[in-house]
């Protein structure tokens, strides 16, 4: 099938990668563009992908100039956007998990009117609207965290979907959320803290991944500045499987955030240890800006005005300043980074392996 994939769908995806080793890339996306670059991509990977909105790219979705009050614009852009790649995965014939990424508490309200969206979509279809939403309580005591997301688990469980928590800070600036200045020792995740939230969560359903933080930034910055340590996640498999004598070798299902900027070595021993999903958004906004700023330097000549160009003073440029033109072309360096990434999480020709 192709298409957005339900919860069962979804861990059935995710035992076979952990398997295989394989990992796929969760992007963030903002516009038509860019979920068709992604979808693209993933086709020509012969791939799943993860597509992602933030609440940010939700209401650029919907247009920055909508009032947000009570995150009306906000859910109103990620409903949107999950109908068009609903109806656009089919055509591409790639399987989606499609989610939402980090909301903490104030944003609370716009998974609020997304479960109410999704409710009534499953109601209808008998498949949920998102594959999963993110939860990110991370700044607060783990108990309130996991009590509120349990809560959310629990209703998301009833209509096939997943909830994605986070345990830890991952450091640096996303979406106008700054965690630059945090105390480091918060940007690492403790084995017992994974333990408990795995056993609370377990508990009501398996509908559930984990962002444990290992060290990993939002953003691209010069190396050096916080060490990646994923063997926090190997540290937090075996705590669980000796704690709840689980015997398979990844129980946790892990997301890596901030995997823009990772080598590949670090990102394949995020897989040994069970990241089944690598969110990545800094690199793939730079990668379309790449392809739309070596077009206009390329044919600066022709995008000066309507009519003249180095051929003539009445030559026409529509066909250059045209936004199909120009779009296009970001959209090709985002499909290119996108081959690197999938590459990088070892999941080209995913859908052939059983
Ligand atoms: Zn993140």
């Amino acid at each position: 099938m192709a298409g957005v994939l339900n919860a069962q769908e979804a861990l059935e995806l995710f035992e076979k990668s952990k398997t295989h080793k394989m990992a796929y890339p969760a992007v963030n996306v903002t516009s038509t563009q860019t979920v068709n670059g992604v979808l693209e991509a993933a086709a020509k990977a012969n791939s799943p992908a993860i597509i992602q909105f933030s609440n940010g790219g939700a209401l650029a979705y919907a247009g920055k100039s909508l009032d947000n009050s009570g995150e009306i614009a906000a859910i109103a852009g990620a409903v949107s956007g999950a109908k068009h790649v609903h109806e656009m995965a089919k055509l591409y014939g790639v399987d989606v998990i499609l989610h939402t990424d980090h909301s903490a508490r104030k944003l609370l309200p716009w998974i609020d009117g997304l479960m109410e969206a999704g409710e009534n979509h499953y109601k209808e279809t008998g498949r949920p609207l998102y594959t999963s939403h993110m939860i990110d309580l991370s700044e607060e005591p783990i108990k309130d965290n996991l009590e509120t997301s349990a809560a959310y688990h629990k209703r998301m469980s009833v209509i096939d979907m997943i909830l994605e928590i986070e345990l830890g800070v991952t450091g640096g600036e996303e979406d106008g959320v700054d965690n630059t200045g945090i105390d480091s020792s918060k940007l690492y995740t403790q084995p017992d803290e994974v333990g408990y939230a795995y056993n609370i969560l377990n508990a009501i359903s398996p509908n559930f991944t984990i962002a444990a933080a290992f060290g990993n930034v939002h953003g691209v910055y010069k190396p050096g500045n916080v060490q990646l340590t994923p063997i926090i996640l190997k540290n937090s498999q075996d705590f669980i499987k000796e704690t709840y004598s689980i015997d398979t070798e990844n129980p946790v299902n892990f997301v890596f955030h901030g995997g823009s900027g990772s080598s590949r070595a670090e990102i394949r021993e995020g897989i040994d240890y069970g990241v089944i999903k690598m969110n990545i958004d800094t690199d793939t906004q730079w990668a379309f800006w790449e392809g739309v700023r070596d077009f206009e330097s390329k044919n600066r000549d022709y995008l000066q005005a309507q009519l003249g160009n180095p051929e003539g003073a009445d030559k026409p440029n529509k066909k250059y300043y045209d936004p199909r033109k120009w779009l296009r072309e970001g959209e090709k360096t985002l499909v290119a980074r996108l081959m690197e990434a999938f590459e990088n999480l070892n999941s080209i020709g995913a859908n052939d392996k059983l």
